[in-house]
């Protein structure tokens, strides 16, 4: 099986794969995938490819207060903070 183009790794642990014969940046890419609906985006930053994951994930921000986690009710200061520390409870 061949592999296509490189495939980009997003902070979200997204892989993307881009055509081998683009031009456009990975964050053109990106851009062009949340726009066509191929991709989610949360207002974190964080990537999904996935509909149900990004649903599942948008349950850890609490409305009115995004960077408070709503698992362990910390808040954060800064949206890297939050993705580092969501991924905590997951890896967990
Ligand atoms: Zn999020
Ligand atoms: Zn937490």
């Amino acid at each position: 099986m061949q592999v296509s183009g490189p495939i980009i790794k997003t902070e979200g642990g997204v892989e993307i794969k881009q055509e081998p014969e683009t031009t456009e940046s990975v964050a053109e890419t990106i851009l062009r995938l949340v726009e066509s609906g191929g991709l989610k985006k949360c207002i974190c930053g964080l990537l999904f490819t996935d509909v149900t994951q990004f649903y599942l994930h948008k349950g850890v921000h609490v409305d009115g207060e995004p960077k408070k986690c709503s698992f362990c009710q910390t808040k954060f200061g800064s949206w890297y903070e939050f993705t580092t520390h969501f991924f905590d409870h997951k890896n967990k």
